[in-house]
């Protein structure tokens, strides 16, 4: 009797500490560079229109990494594009059959501003969508095909993960008061068991436009520089996540050029491999959505819904669909009569939670003003600026600022990763005390001081809705 009972314990025990099924890992790029002889692009980023391409200065490059744990798989997926929006992002699900909870994709743009029109703002003329369908549609059929053939590749891995500041003097910097910057560096390596790197996840925040407006080549911006040293230095794959863009991040650079490019990437990769990384504690794979409805307040964006719709669902204030010929009509009425709250349009997209180990991720559908994530009202991450800068003829009044907790204190693990412009791109985030414009008058006339983001935001409502749908889709899963 006392036998069987020690045996009924030792099977319990065994029971306990048997481990969660392996981690395993496969991870590529693909090629997504338009192949400029064939395809006719405009090259998306800055101004109303687009610029015609002259050449390819760099590849842009879709980077892969999918994972499995047990019957759990998630693709993750970062393409050197300024935006991809939600309707592509669930054509490329269905494409690749990584639709469903237990095999879901994460997807997310570098933010380039010098690769092709994906979202239909920057054709000849305004309003003209630059976007080539053929290009579009080969896009996501190449990535697809690849993350099939990724899965034949899955070998069992071990993840370590960590993050650090790292001071963005000379790297990046905020064009916008409050100046405050988001300093977080955080990274995830994929290790295979033979000790070589399967692939290595960066998150850092600066929007990709070294190269300025006047290049006329296509390149990856700083992100292709910062890829190749990943990989020249660890021999695998590399996947970088852009994060807290909005307010604006821009590059802290001497000049508009290549070289500069190559310093803040290669900058940027370094102090990310520098990092101290753990393995523990580490969570079980697995990728939760928050569906999130929008209002679409500014009327710029209004008037262009016809582009709009070229990437989103169109819904009414009593959440039905409406059919996208209604674009016209809504475009038409907010021009002549302009819309009101029962009439505004409005756009699904949704806010993501992806764990991996040590590793959890946040993605949000646009440009977040650091400040929703870090806070820093108090001048502990404008890096030796003042938070609002002497002269500011129209300053935020940071009393009214939002208060704690902020995004990155509800996202905890070894290693938080805030990602932007993930699964959709709605445009800037902007704390509502902060959206200075009126959105129905939002183009003219300008502010005094910078407010260029009112400008390409889809609302003040916006960063409020990503707030609470960032909390619950946390508490969900603590
Ligand atoms: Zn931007």
């Amino acid at each position: 009797m006392i036998m069987i009972r020690t045996l009924a314990a030792a099977v319990l025990t065994l029971a306990l500490v048997r481990p969660a099924a392996a981690l395993e890992a496969a991870a590529a790029k693909v090629d997504i560079t338009p192949d400029l002889a064939t395809e006719k692009v405009w090259l998306g980023g800055f101004g109303a229109t687009g610029r015609r391409p002259e050449g390819v200065h760099d590849p842009l490059y879709a980077r892969l990494l999918v994972l499995r744990e047990g019957s759990q798989e998630v693709a993750v997926v970062a393409v050197d594009l300024l935006g991809f929006y939600r309707n592509d992002v669930q054509d490329l699900r269905r494409l690749s059959g990584f639709d469903r909870p237990d095999r879901a994709l994460f997807l997310a743009s570098t933010h380039t501003h010098s690769g092709p029109d994906t979202l239909g703002l920057w054709g000849p003329f305004i309003g003209v969508s630059g976007v080539n369908r053929a290009y579009h549609a080969r896009l996501k059929g190449k990535i697809a095909d690849a993350l099939k053939v990724l899965e034949g590749q899955l070998r069992p891995v071990s993840a370590r993960g960590g993050h650090g500041i790292l001071d963005p003097r000379g790297l990046c910097r905020d064009s916008r008061d409050p100046q405050i910057i988001d300093p977080n560096l955080g990274v995830l390596r994929l290790v295979g068991r033979d000790g070589k790197a399967v692939a290595t996840v960066i998150n850092w925040s600066c929007h990709a436009e070294v190269i300025g407006r006047h290049n006329m080549l296509i390149t990856a911006d700083f992100p292709g520089p910062l890829c190749a040293r990943v990989e020249e230095k660890t021999g695998g794959a590399c996947v970088f996540l852009n994060g807290m863009i909005g307010g604006l991040m821009t590059p802290d650079s001497r000049a508009e050029n290549f070289y500069e490019a190559q310093r803040i990437g290669a900058s940027v990769a370094d102090a990310a491999l520098a990092l101290k990384t753990v393995s523990a504690p580490a969570r079980a794979l697995a990728l939760r959505f928050e569906k999130v409805l929008v209002p679409i307040e500014n009327s710029r964006y209004r008037l262009l819904l016809p582009a709009l719709t070229f990437g989103h669902h169109l819904y009414d204030a009593q959440d039905r669909e409406l059919p996208n010929w209604k674009a016209w009509t809504l475009a038409l009425r907010e021009a002549v009569l302009g819309l009101d709250q029962d009439t505004e349009p409005w756009v699904e997209s949704e806010v993501s939670l992806l764990d991996v180990g040590p590793a959890r991720l946040l993605g949000v559908p646009g440009e977040a003003f650091p400040e929703l994530a870090i806070g820093g009202y108090d001048g502990r991450y404008s890096f030796g600026r003042p938070v609002i800068t002497p002269g500011n003829p129209n300053p935020p009044d940071l009393s009214k600022a939002p208060k704690a907790p902020y995004w990155r204190d509800l996202v905890k693990a070894p290693a938080p990763m805030l990602v932007g412009l993930t699964d959709d791109e709605l445009g800037y985030f902007v704390p509502v005390y902060d959206f200075k414009a009126s959105p129905h008058k939002i183009m003219l006339p300008r502010l005094p001081g910078n407010h260029y983001e009112e400008t390409n935001s889809i609302g003040p409502s916006a960063a409020g809705i990503m707030n609470a749908a960032v909390a619950r889709l946390v508490e969900e899963k603590k």
